[in-house]
């Protein structure tokens, strides 16, 4: 296949969904600069790197220079926001370039953030600065590499523009690819709207590129339902066995491809806290660590309450229906986390959950006490495997208690080759992405590439990557992330 020095872009959202589509243009940058490219992912797509780095593809990246037949939109979607319903939230600055057919044939939609004001901007100037989409692009790339699914981030350009936040910082555009920007807030919104037709072509729009085995099914809006509650359930799964916390699991956050969507206020928790909350905006801890599956099944009730009406004509049939769906996630869930658990510990699948679930309770609470550090502790205990259970027994307090764990995991005979290749040594520790974001808000991408460099590649431990493999001194303090 022949790398394409433009973009051909696709306009199905656009097309097929015009309600939910507002024809509109990116805003024109002044000075745009190429902060940084995602050359493996430009060569997915069948785009050519090295016209992405040309004036030409640096102006395409941020839909300054489109070729004819594109149709960026700004998409409008509702959301509850921390519980409070909005009927009108949609990309304030934001904007669907159009799809993208990839080297293997999927459709991908091109999309950026930070590209100027929409009729969905409200208060919003439409802006982003360097940073906030700097951690986007770090995060996004960092929880791909980890095996979870995710958006992805193709580039950060720099706009020339700056932008006010509580100081006047440089403004920048993310261009980001996602298998798709449909959300559950799409579907409350096209329900609001009362347009029945509307609802069953996003639903089919959305089973088309997401669950396409529904289609055939008798109930297919029920087989939608089902399959969005399977890949939420998996993804939610994943991100607690990483440690990761979303910080803003609104509805209008939460895709329906399964894919973890909108790096804002999120975090990596370092000492274990079920209850770690690092949003500034989390007054209540809604989002904390231990809320995510909770919040993610209620977020899918919303889901189910958009298109109830299209899983059965009669209100109560479908209420049942949905509760029954809904009552899957649970189970999809915890079969989920649990084998996750399983393979960070070593054990194979098969094992009895009589022999496996103590282990793993036991071992969580020991954790807990004293705060281990989440990453380093699962990535020590590898090495415990191996004979050397030093470094994992000097994190825990309770040294007695974790001797005794220790021989009832080892008569196991945990695969430590195995343990390496889910329990990450290099994830985005939340004092270094700082200090990447503020290095490159003075325009230095020197830390940013060299953080790139060890968490795309998080499994495989390498010498002279000490640093990103600690949890952050104490006197950083405690974190507060703000969007
Ligand atoms: P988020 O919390 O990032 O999911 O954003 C919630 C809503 O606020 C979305 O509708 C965004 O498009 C909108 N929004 C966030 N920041 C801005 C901004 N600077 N200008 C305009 N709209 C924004
Ligand atoms: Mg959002
Ligand atoms: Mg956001």
């Amino acid at each position: 296949d022949v790398a394409r020095s433009t973009i051909a872009f696709e306009g199905h959202f656009a097309r097929e969904l015009p309600e939910l589509a507002i024809p509109w243009r990116a805003e024109e940058a002044p000075d745009p600069q190429l902060l940084v490219l995602n050359q493996p992912l430009a060569v997915e797509l069948g785009i050519d790197p090295d016209f992405l780095r040309s004036p030409e593809g640096v102006r395409l990246l941020i839909g300054n220079a489109l070729p004819e037949e594109a149709t960026p939109v700004a998409q409008g979607y509702s959301g509850h926001q921390f519980g409070w319903y909005s009927p009108r939230l949609g990309d304030g600055r934001a904007l669907l370039l159009g799809e993208v057919s990839g080297a293997d044939g999927t459709l991908r939609d091109l999309h950026l953030k930070g590209s100027g004001r929409t009729p969905f901007a409200r208060n919003g100037d439409g802006q982003a600065a360097i940073g906030p989409m700097m951690r986007e692009y770090i995060v996004s790339e960092s929880m791909h590499a980890l095996n979870i699914p995710t958006t992805r981030s193709l580039a950060v350009v720099a706009t020339g523009r700056q932008v006010q936040r509580e100081t006047l910082l440089p403004g920048a555009v993310l261009t980001r690819v996602a298998s798709s920007h449909l959300r559950v807030g799409s579907f409350q919104y096209a329900r609001a709207s009362n347009d029945m037709d509307l609802l069953r072509r996003l639903a089919d729009h959305a089973i088309e590129r997401h669950h396409p085995s529904s289609a055939d099914e008798a109930n297919r809006y029920l087989e939608l339902l089902k399959g969005v509650i399977s890949v939420q359930a998996k993804l939610v799964a994943q991100w607690m066995l990483v440690g990761f916390v979303h910080g803003v699991m609104n509805t209008d956050n939460m895709t329906v491809s399964g894919e973890t969507i909108d790096y804002g206020p999120c975090a990596f928790m370092e000492g274990f806290d079920p209850g770690a909350v690092y949003s500034s905006i989390d007054e209540m801890g809604r989002y904390a660590y231990r809320s995510q599956p909770v919040v993610a099944e209620w977020n899918l009730a919303r889901f189910a309450e958009s298109i109830a009406a299209l899983i059965h004509q009669d209100e109560e049939q479908a209420v049942h229906l949905a509760v029954e769906a809904l009552n899957g996630f649970r189970q999809e869930y915890s079969a989920t986390w649990f084998n996750g658990m399983k393979a960070k510990l070593g054990l194979p699948e098969e094992i009895d959950d009589d022999v496996a679930s103590p282990l793993v309770d036991d071992l969580l609470q020991l954790v807990q006490e004293t705060r281990a550090d989440y990453t380093s502790f699962f990535r020590s205990l590898g090495k415990a495997a191996r004979g050397a259970a030093e470094p994992a027994r000097r994190q825990l307090l309770d040294l007695a208690a974790f001797d005794a764990w220790l021989e009832r995991w080892q008569a196991l005979s945990p695969d430590a080759d195995a343990m390496d290749r889910v329990n990450p040594i290099y994830i985005p520790r939340n004092h270094l992405v700082e200090e990447a974001l503020a290095a490159a808000t003075e325009g230095d991408m020197g830390p940013t590439e060299r953080l790139l460099a060890a968490v795309s590649d998080p499994f495989r431990e390498r010498s002279g990557l000490e640093k990103y493999a600690e949890p952050a001194p104490e006197s950083f303090g405690p974190y507060r992330t703000f969007c």
